[in-house]
């Protein structure tokens, strides 16, 4: 059962001294309560109360890691049943499948895509995280090879073994070291086995489960056994099936704490249908309700690129705008001569007026107001971006000394605070630039600095 702050400050040591972050214990515990802050950053805080804060604070769907440095995935970690009542956590892996029934033409041709199909979207790096490496006739040798092909070719994907194995899934687990995977499936005739050799290699074990009754039964047999970080496959290979599993498995573990259910999911679209626009419906309906992988029979740009996009709104946190740090951004290596440029830190409004400038090909200063994340006339209409802002904000960016002029470009949808702009910095000429960002570029490559 979640603990209160009260019941968690008992447990602190009660210093006060800040090393957490936080200036009081107290508040310290208000944030641990509300899963804001992790008890580790309390330098001072006991084992045993470790321990005990840790697990009652835990998310009802275990946090599972695979793969290792940089490039670990993270999935799992879930406490809610919808987006705005708190936020989604970790967004779906998609993986790609490959298998020791393939060519090494499709082999290659998928690690290729996996590592060519990346996506840069308001400072997002979106991309395919993992590689399903499935040991198709149980043939070690060629299963451990391929384990190699992908480990070699794919430095940044995080990997999950398939295997019916226990043996093969063992030595796969040793090939890839450090970069520990998901080790799947195992079936209830494989529990015992499976449990003992991803205990043995310190890697999740996926369940492979035959209906949601058996992976509840595995489930209850592998938590038996030991074994804490677990993924799901109820065995759905059915849009609708899989949909109802996981919607019936994430409210099981959230409302009721039901602990068999409570690690995330791996579903297969690939073994659902053989279209690929069908697959890439049943992905995206699943990457919608809860998935925490989604394994894809192959990867192309007109399938990926949407996935990744809608996993990008799904998991964006609806509490916090996305914002870019108040700053003077250079674009196209100006100089003192280039125009000044200012709009509001809304990510989505810098990247397509910086996009703009870039393409315009014109050096300027992109001058980013801190706006709490509202996009220009939202910011101006809650006061965060009105002229007396504007004009505090460009006497202390530091903007004066790096241009000889003094002309200041805003948006076109700020022109009704031109006067009162011109008044707060007399020194400057305050020139209204295009509504549209989609017009800066014409604008830009006309702007000459006043005489
Ligand atoms: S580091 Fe620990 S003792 Fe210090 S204020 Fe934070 S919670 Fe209290």
């Amino acid at each position: 059962m979640a603990l209160t702050g009260i019941q968690i400050l008992k447990m602190l040591p009660k210093k006060n001294c800040g090393e957490c972050g936080i200036p009081t214990c107290l508040a310290f515990a208000m944030k641990v309560a509300a899963g804001q802050i992790e008890i580790e950053k309390c330098p001072y805080v006991s084992d045993e109360a470790k321990a005990t804060i840790g697990e009652a604070s835990a998310p009802p769907i275990r946090t599972i890691k695979i793969g290792a440095g940089d490039s670990i995935f993270t999935t799992g970690g879930e406490t809610c049943m919808f987006r705005h009542e708190k936020r989604f956590e970790n967004a779906t892996g998609i993986a790609v499948l490959v298998g020791t029934d393939m060519s090494d033409a499709d082999i290659d041709g998928r690690i290729r895509r996996f590592k060519e199909l990346r996506y840069e979207r308001v400072g997002v790096l979106m991309k395919a995280r993992l590689i399903a490496v499935k040991d198709s006739d149980g043939d070690q040798g060629k299963f451990l090879a391929l384990v190699k092909k992908v480990l070699a070719g794919a430095d940044d994907a995080g990997l999950i073994l398939m295997s019916g194995k226990a043996e093969n899934l063992a030595e796969g687990a040793k090939v890839c070291g450090e970069r520990k995977p998901l080790l799947y499936g195992a079936t209830t005739d494989t529990a015992a086995a499976m449990a003992a050799m991803a205990k043995e290699a310190g890697c999740p074990l996926g369940i492979r489960g035959a209906n949601l009754d058996d992976t509840i039964e595995i489930s209850e047999k592998l938590l038996a056994a030991g074994l804490k970080d677990l993924v799901l496959d109820t065995g759905a290979r059915t849009m609708k099936a899989a949909l109802e599993n996981n919607v019936v498995t994430r409210r099981s573990a959230i409302k009721a704490k039901f602990k068999p259910v409570g690690f995330p999911s791996i579903s297969f679209p690939c073994e659902m249908t053989d279209d690929p626009l069908m697959e890439a419906m049943i992905a995206s309906v699943l990457i919608a309700k809860y998935a925490g992988i989604v394994v894809l029979s192959d990867l192309q740009g007109d399938i990926l690129f949407p996935l990744l996009l809608e996993q990008l709104n799904i998991f964006t946190d609806p509490q916090r705008p996305m914002v870019v740090q108040e700053d003077i951004y250079s674009v196209n290596g100006p100089a003192e001569n280039s125009p000044v440029l200012i709009t509001c830190n809304f990510s989505l409004t810098y990247f397509i007026v910086s996009g703009e400038i870039e393409g315009s090909k014109v050096p300027s200063w992109l001058l980013i107001k801190d706006t709490e994340g509202l996009s220009v006339l939202t910011a101006w209409a809650a006061g965060k971006f009105g002229a007396d802002m504007i004009a505090q904000f460009i006497k202390k960016s530091g903007i004066m000394d790096k241009v000889k002029h003094r002309e200041l470009i805003i948006p076109g949808y700020l022109a009704s605070i031109k006067g009162e702009l011109e008044e707060e910095l007399p020194e400057w000429t305050i020139t209204i630039g295009p509504r549209e960002a989609g017009h800066l570029p014409a604008f830009l490559k006309e702007w000459k600095p006043a005489a």
